[in-house]
This record gives structure tokens, sequence and C-alpha cells, in this order.
């Protein structure tokens, strides 16, 4: 047989199985990450150009703000009544101040400008466009802002700051006002400020974190708005100080340092808001990268930045690096499921085929045992069909060697039987005789008397031949019910001369119809008459001689029935071999070893058995063991 219990792999090998795992992670966990920083790179390029192209519109923004107030200074000194009014001796100016005084005013009201001034070379506000205002500049001293200093000195200068009088930041552009009389000598200095109000306005309104820085680090506008003048870095109280009272009027600067440094902001760089930042200054929470981009502003100190927040980036890199870990994940898994599938197909297949193998061995092997057994089964029957043949032959030789034993039996009765007629026979002849003579005296009566007798013996000796006549008959063996007493009986009958002769008592202790058994009524005689034979043979030269009959029932439910006498019994010898055919123990020509051998072998065909054993005291001792009456066949009994 084959073997069919391979197992089919359909799965890694055992010891591969924690490997392969492991590398299926590695493999995961690099495509993560590698997509992450794919992902990461590409949103930083995007955010980046998007954080320029802001930048682009808020510097255009700024410039155009700026160089619209640009020119606005050149107007001024070119004005004849500001002109005389800074030529003018100290006495005189009183009177030349209003002409002065309104044409800035007509100017700043043409531009819509927060203030427009002039100062003297001591930095003093000779005319200004809100003379009308109370709180006007008139006669203010901004000599300490960093503007007039460059003005005075001849070169223009543009700067951010916050006047003392009405503490409002703005954005100062001063041009030095020269005179062509005297030699184009710097007699005073020409400021526009502007408020920047609509830039300011545009800032707030923006979504995303930007600011404006001047040259000495302090956020000038800034969205969140709480950032106005924190500083980028922290710096000396000194210096702050100085710039504050110099720029911003004594207005507190750098209260708060964002803390954040912007080398190489021009190209974008990642910063980090410290995190006391995320409380006070709630716009941007601090402790979260951020992606800085800045530009210097054209024609200005000043430096633009927006920041970006990375998180959406870093959002969207782990979305992508988790939908490419699992794409990977998916097509690895259809990967293994189509390789499982394959494995499966082909240990079904082969299972197929092994069965299909297997199959036709034993197709094979039924066919050749079919085939022997059909050859067993006629040799069988070749057999069976000989045994019968061989069975019939020996039943027929046994009924012949049956029937010549009972021929045997009969030989030997001969002499006595002759014996017991002729002493009727020569009765009835003179008897007859004698009747004849009567019947011719006429004596009748004494003729019928005579005749009478003739009748009796003549009954007398049918009862002598009847027995023999039924004994002698060849007759097929057919079971009925018989009465174990009245088959004794028959039996005794025929040995009545020698039992007489040898002087052998008969205990029969078996009444008439008391045990009746299912059997052959003709095969237990014969049974009997060879028991009863030989134990006279046995008896013959005993001092005691007794032959008795008893029955019994055995536990098996047959009819035991014993016949014992008081011959020599056996040695041992002889009951190891007393039932095999031709075993005697008698002279030639007195026996021929057959009888017990028959005797068992009729017992046999009707379903019981000969037994042989010492008698209780001495003497042979067999036991005829008879099937019982079937419980349907009770009522039948043998007729004969
Ligand atoms: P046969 O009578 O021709 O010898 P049997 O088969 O009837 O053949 O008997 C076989 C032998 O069994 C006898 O020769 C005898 O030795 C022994 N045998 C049979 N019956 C008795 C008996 N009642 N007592 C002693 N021996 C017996």
């Amino acid at each position: 047989m084959p073997d069919n219990h391979q197992t089919i792999p359909v799965s890694l090998p055992r010891p591969h199985r924690p490997l392969g795992i492991a590398v299926v992670l590695l493999l995961l966990l690099a495509v993560g990450l590698l997509t992450y920083r794919a992902s990461e790179r590409a949103g930083l390029s995007q955010m980046r150009a998007e954080a320029s192209h802001q930048l682009d519109i808020l510097a255009s923004a700024i410039d155009s703000e700026v160089t619209r107030h640009a020119s606005i200074p050149s107007a001024v000194e070119l004005n004849p009544d500001v002109l005389a009014l800074l030529r003018a001796p100290a006495e005189r100016q009183d009177t030349l101040q209003p002409a002065a005084n309104r044409f800035l005013q007509q100017l700043n009201d043409h531009l819509g400008g927060p203030a427009i001034f002039v100062l003297d070379t001591h930095g003093q506000v000779m005319a200004s466009s809100d003379w009308i205002f109370s709180d006007n500049l008139l006669g203010s001293d901004v000599s300490y802002m960093p503007f007039f200093r460059s003005a005075v000195s001849g070169t223009p200068a543009r700067h951010y700051a916050v006047d003392k009088v009405r503490h409002e930041p703005g954005y100062f552009f001063a041009l030095p006002i020269r005179d062509e009389q005297q030699e184009w000598k710097v007699i005073g200095v020409a400021v526009v400020k502007s408020s920047l109000r609509e830039i300011e306005r545009r800032w707030l309104g923006q979504e995303a974190p930007a600011l404006i820085v001047d040259s000495n680090g302090i956020v000038l506008l800034a969205s969140p708005p709480e950032w106005r003048y924190a500083t980028l870095q922290t710096q000396s109280r000194v210096a702050l100080e100085q710039v504050s009272r110099e720029q911003f009027a004594g207005q507190t600067v750098g209260a708060v340092s964002l803390d954040i440094a912007l080398d190489g902001a021009d190209e974008g760089v990642v910063v980090r808001l410290p995190k006391h930042l995320r409380d006070d200054m709630n716009p941007l929470p601090g402790a979260r990268p951020y992606l800085a981009l800045s530009r210097n502003l054209p024609g200005t100190a000043w430096r633009i930045v927006v920041f970006s927040d990375l998180r959406p980036v870093a959002v969207q890199a782990a979305t992508h690096a988790a939908l490419a870990t699992a794409a990977i994940g998916c097509l690895l898994l259809g990967l293994l499921y189509l390789n499982q599938r394959r494995r499966l197909a082909r240990g079904r297949e082969e299972a197929r085929a092994m069965l299909e193998k297997a199959n036709q061995e034993l197709e094979r092997n039924v066919a050749a045992r079919t085939a022997d057994l059909s050859e067993a089964v006629t040799r069988l029957k070749s057999e069976v069909a000989e045994r019968q043949r061989a069975e019939q032959t020996l039943r027929a030789a046994q009924d012949e060697l049956v029937q010549a034993a009972k021929l045997a039996v009969l030989g030997q009765m001969a002499t006595g039987i002759t014996h017991e007629l002729s002493q009727p026979l020569g009765a009835i002849r003179t008897l007859s005789a004698n009747a004849v003579e009567f019947m011719r005296r006429g004596d009748l009566a004494t003729a019928e008397k005579n005749l009478g007798i003739v009748g009796q013996l003549s009954e007398q000796m049918g009862g002598i031949i009847t027995p023999l006549k039924t004994f002698a008959r060849k007759s097929p063996a057919v079971p009925a019910a018989v009465d174990v007493a009245q088959a004794v009986d028959s039996a005794l009958f025929l040995f009545e001369q020698r039992l007489r002769k040898q002087s052998v008592a008969v205990d029969r202790q078996i009444a008439a119809n008391s045990w009746v058994a299912w059997c052959d009524r003709n095969r237990l005689q014969q049974v009997l008459v060879n028991l009863i034979g030989n134990a006279i043979d046995a008896m013959a030269g005993e001092p005691e001689r007794r032959l008795a009959f008893s029955a019994e029932r055995a536990s098996s439910g047959q009819v035991a029935l014993a016949v014992s006498d008081t011959g020599a019994g056996f040695t041992e010898a002889a009951l190891e071999h007393l039932f095999e055919p031709f075993f005697t123990t008698k002279q030639p020509g007195e026996g021929l070893g057959l009888g017990l051998t028959i005797s068992r072998d009729i017992l046999r065909d009707f379903g019981g058995d000969l037994l042989a054993g010492p008698a209780p005291g001495g003497g042979a001792r067999f036991v005829i063991l008879l099937p019982p009456v079937p419980s349907t066949s009770a009522a039948e009994k043998d007729p004969s």
C-alpha cells in the first residue's frame, strides 16, 4: 500500500515562519518609513511653494504701500513756503509757519496719510500737516529718531518708529531739504509718516502666521498681533531700552522672545516655538514644528517671515505611509493567498493522484483476491462434491457393514434359533400326525384339540422368526420416537438362548415407555445387540455374570442408557483404542473389531454418542446417549 498519510505543505515550514514574519514586518516598516519620508518631502516642498507665494503677495503689498509714499518728501522739498520757513530767521518763522502748515495739510489730505512734517536741522518740528489738532507735532523734538540723524546728514532714510506725541507706530520717510541758495546745504528734513494701517489690516486678515522683523530683530507687525514688539531672540535689556527710546517712543519692546533663529530661513527652515507660548499666546501653539520661510523686503531693512504648520504634512505623510503599508500588506496577503491556493491546489492534485494510485492498487488487489477466491471456491466446490461422493460411498459401505454385522450376529444365533424352532416343529409334526389319526377314528374333538395346539406352536415359532426378520431387514435409517425399554427387550430377545446357556442374569431397570428417544429403532437395536454380544463374550470366564440396563437424563437433556457387565473390563490400552476400526482382542474368526466403531457412528448420525468406561463393581460400562424427542414430534411414536 502506498503511504497515503503524507502531509501537504500549505504554508511556510515551521522553523522559517518567525523569520518570514520578521522579514514581512521589516518590509512593511521600511515601506512605511520610506513613504513617510517621501510624502513629508513632497509636502514640505509644496508647503514651501505655498509659503513663498504668500510671501510674494505680502511683500508686494508692503512694497506698493512703501513706494507710494517714497516720492512725497521730494514734493515737500520743492515747496517755496517750506523753503521760506526753513530759510527764515527765528523771529520770522511764526509768520511763515501757517503757510507751510497749510501746504502740508493739503498734501496730506490729498494722500490720506497720517502726517507730513518738516524738521529744522535740530530735529524740531517746524511745520506739520496736523497743525489743526491740539496734540499736533509742532515744536516737538524728534532728533532722537534714527531717520533724522541719517537725513540731516544728507542721506534719505526710511524707518519704522513710534512717535512720542501720538504714540502711533508708522513708517517714516525722511529726505534732507537742501537750499539751492546756500550751496545745497541741508537746511531741514521733510518727513512723511505712513501708518501702514492698510498693510496691518491685510496682515491680520490672513490665516497663516506671519511677521515683519526689523534689522534689530524686533517684530514690527505680526499675525497673531500679540507678537508685536516681541524679539526673535533674547536681547540685553540695555540694547532693548535704547531701541525703545529711539524708535518706539519708550514703548516696551522685547517683553516676549520667540526664541527662534531664522538663519537659512530664506530657503525655509523648520522651527519650534517655545512651549511657554502655548498658554499666553495661543494662536500659535508652541512646541510644534513650523516651516519658517523669510525674505528681505527690497528697499527696507525688514524681513518678512511666514510660518506654516507642519502638522498637516505630518498627518498626510502618516496617512500616506499607512496607506502604502496597507497596500503592500494587502499585496503581500494577496500573494500569500495566491501562493497558498497554488500549494493547496498542488496538494489536492497530489492527494488526488495518490488516491487514484491507491484505488488502482486496491482494485488490482481486489481483482487478484477475487480470482484467488473464485479459484478457492471452485476448489472447495469440487472438494465438497468429492467429500459428498466419499460420504455416500462411506455411508453405503457403513450400511453394508451394519448389514454384515447383523448377518454375523444372526449367524452366531443360528444354532440357538434352530434349537428353538426344532422343538415346536417336532411337536407340530407329532400333533398333526396324531390329529390325522384321530380324524380317521372319528375322534374329531381330540383332533381339533391337537390342531389348536399346532396353531399355538406355529404362533410361538412366528414369535421367534418375526424379530429376526425385522432385525435382518436392510432398512434406511429414519428417526422416530423410540421406547428405549422396548428396544432393549428386542435386543435381549435375540440373545435369549445364549444368556440362558451362559447363565447371565439380566437386570433391566427400565420401565416400558418411561424413556423415549429420537432415533431409528432398528439401528438402536443393532447397537444394543453389539454391546450385549460383547458383554456376554467378556463375561464368558467370569464367576459372576450379570448384565444391567439403566436409563437417566443427562445434563445435556439427552437420554443416557447405560449397559454394564461384570466381565473382565478394559485394559488401559484397550480403552484408548476401543473405537478405532479393526481393534479387537478376540481370536481371529471371532471378531472384526468394527462393532463399536459402527455403533458410535450410528449414534452420532442421530445426534447421540457412545461412551465407554469401567463399571463401578468391575467390568465394562457403556453409555448410549440418545437425543430426546423434539417437542413437535413427541406424539409420533415408531409403530413397529
Ligand atoms: P469385536 O467384538 O469384533 O472384537 P468390537 O468393536 O465390538 O469388535 O469390540 C472391540 C473390542 O472391545 C473387543 O475385542 C474387546 O476387547 C473390547 N470389548 C468390547 N466390549 C467389551 C466388554 N463388555 N468388556 C470388555 N471388553 C470389551
